[in-house]
């Protein structure tokens, strides 16, 4: 595996943590910095992140591929319908809810994955200011 591929991976997942890459466009950003980088060196390094617990892999119901993000604090996810960007909502999903659902079952949940579907602010803000545009 080159050096370094590693740590750019955690680099550019903490640096920009609702980015939500799938491997194939990590790939795309890693050849900027590490040109003629073979696809397998990211798969693996991928793999590597996930076995040491330092990022995360999570898959949408509407995609095929898996997305990828640095290790915290487990979050709902909110994707927007319009320009497909996922964002974070930054709340414990270890609260409320999880509580009433492992009294009533008997179960001990370990992990949740909420996603939220949408229209996002930035795109709602646009319709707005065209639809504004048009009025004037
Ligand atoms: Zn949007
Ligand atoms: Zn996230």
């Amino acid at each position: 595996m080159k050096r370094g591929v590693k740590e750019e991976i955690l680099n550019l997942l903490s640096e920009n943590r609702e980015w939500h890459p799938t491997a194939k466009i990590l790939f795309e950003e890693l050849t900027r910095k590490f040109p003629g980088l073979a696809f397998s060196s990211v798969y693996r390094a991928i793999d590597n992140l996930l076995k040491e617990s330092k990022i995360r892999a999570f898959k949408l119901e509407d995609e095929e591929e898996r997305r990828f993000e640095i290790m915290e604090r487990s979050h709902p996810h909110f994707k927007c319908k319009v320009c497909g960007k996922i964002y974070n909502i930054d709340v414990d999903l270890n609260t409320a809810f999880k509580e009433i659902a492992e009294l009533h079952t008997h179960h001990i949940i370990l992990e949740a994955h909420v996603t939220y579907y949408g229209i996002c602010s930035n795109c709602f803000n646009k319709k707005v200011q065209a639809l504004v545009r048009k009025m004037s």
